[in-house]
């Protein structure tokens, strides 16, 4: 990659739609704009930041190719830091390649996937975690995830980060004076004070780990398994959970043979829904395969809709999946309460949501119920790690914290907090690796 290349790129997604964008960064951009662009007022004069309404044309021919609006942003104060120009023509895969081609033609090359954003990052506009807080919001798959995405994009992850490194560093140099000036008589360095720092900077890294398993299960999804012996409604739960008919309903047993999965939002939630194969006890061929499978997705569940037919009594099979699921999180559902309830086991009646997956009765409480549950506490400006890279690095960098708590010699100290320093280095991008940001910008799309 060479920064003085100007690069352009379609940043909308290819297809028809009504308008599309085309992004141009770097030294040329803008007076590639003033060879392209027709305005009623002079190009030459443009001002920064302002929405100019004109035609893009071959510069060979003069012919006018779109009607467009652009505009130029001048470095540093563009997203990259360096000249930038956006223009807006009509969504029409023509237009775009033939615009596209022409900036190309007079010397600008395509850019990479993600190199605006990456540019963004060498050029100091944004770290590394602001970087892949932007890949966050662009595939955020709920509202909390987006409110995530925003908040580490703004900054507030980063300004942890870099308050945990400055204090690190505070007691290097304390580390690093002890170790210079040993017979110094202004002590600064003292051992009980050393400790009950380190303790404290490890102390707000285990916050950030502890929460990292929200954050992770706000992006990836929580699992949620609709379980429950045949016939129950499990199916017809399911596609009034997701708003549209994805599983067969039939009031012949054994219709859902394997599970199915489909991802939906619960009040802003992101979700991954399983209906299972309503069959427990003894099972043969398919039917022991599809049992199998069923008890996997019980073990990695984060809830369980454990549903009973209220319109019949409890059998044995009810009583061997209530048992089966004793331990998990889960929420009782006592289904057909638009029929006459039949069901009287008192610790599943004491302890459900009474529904009627068919008419919808009190699937509502249901969500809201559900929402508590995965997210008890509403996540306000709360920053959550979202990424096994970050819980990875934090992990490392809080063991050798510990090794430096318990080092033995005052060198130990300062070798473990520079390798502490250097990992927290790797979070935001000051330690720079480039494998790892080759990695993280190949997941962005072409023109972001
Ligand atoms: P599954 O085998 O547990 O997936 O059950 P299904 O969703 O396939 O439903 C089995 C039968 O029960 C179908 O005939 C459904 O229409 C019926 N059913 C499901 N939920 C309700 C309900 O709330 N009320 C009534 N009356 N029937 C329901």
């Amino acid at each position: 990659m060479n920064p003085s290349d100007t690069i352009v790129a379609c940043a909308t997604p290819a297809g028809y739609s009504s308008i599309a964008v085309i992004r141009v960064s770097g030294e040329q951009a803008i007076s590639l704009l003033q060879e392209i662009f027709r305005t009623a007022e002079s190009t030459t004069e443009l001002q920064a930041q302002h929405v100019y309404y004109g035609s893009v044309v071959d510069p060979e021919t003069g012919e006018t190719i779109d009607a467009v609006l652009a505009t130029a942003f001048r470095r540093p104060h563009s997203y990259t830091g360096e000249d930038v120009v956006e223009l807006s023509c009509h969504g029409n895969p023509l237009i775009v390649d033939r615009i596209v081609r022409t900036l190309i033609e007079l010397g600008a090359r395509t850019a990479r996937r993600g190199e605006f954003t990456k540019r963004a990052l060498l050029n100091g506009k944004i770290d590394l975690l602001q970087a892949e807080a932007v890949l966050d919001t662009v595939y955020a798959t709920c509202e909390q995830a987006r409110k995530l995405a925003l908040l580490q994009y703004e900054g507030k992850l980063s300004e942890m980060i870099y308050e945990l490194r400055s204090k690190i560093v505070d007691i290097l140099f304390l580390v690093e004076a002890e170790i210079d000036f040993p017979d110094e008589e202004d002590v600064l360095y003292d051992q009980v004070e050393f400790s009950a720092k380190l303790e404290a900077i490890i102390t707000e890294i285990d916050d950030l780990l502890r929460g990292a398993s929200t954050g992770l299960k706000i992006k990836e999804g929580y699992r949620i398994l609709i379980l429950g012996r045949t016939n129950v409604g499990k199916s017809t739960l399911f596609n009034r959970l997701l708003g549209h008919d994805r599983a067969i309903v039939h009031e012949q047993p054994g219709t859902t043979r394997d599970f199915l999965e489909e991802s939906a939002q619960i009040g802003g939630i992101y979700v991954r829904l399983f209906d299972t194969a309503g069959i427990f006890g003894k099972a043969t061929g398919p039917d022991a395969i599809a049992q199998q499978r069923t008890k996997s997705l019980i073990e990695d569940a984060d809830l369980i809709l454990l549903m009973f037919d209220g319109s019949e009594s409890m059998n044995e099979e009810d009583v061997l999946l209530y048992d089966s699921v004793k331990y998990k999180p889960k929420l009782l559902l006592v289904n057909k309460i638009d029929l006459n309830l039949k069901l009287a086991d008192e610790r599943v009646l004491s302890d459900s949501i009474k529904i009627s997956a068919k008419t919808g009765k009190n699937i509502a409480s249901l969500l809201d119920r559900v929402k508590c549950i995965l997210l008890p506490n509403e996540l306000k400006d709360q920053v959550l790690i979202t990424r096994h890279r970050h819980i990875d690095i934090l992990n490392r960098a809080r063991k050798y914290l510990i090794d430096a708590k318990n080092a033995p010699t005052i060198e130990t100290v300062a070798y473990e907090l520079h390798s502490a320093l250097n990992e927290i280095g790797e979070l935001t991008g000051k330690v720079f690796r480039k494998e790892i940001i080759d990695r993280i910008f190949e997941e962005f799309c072409i023109g972001k």
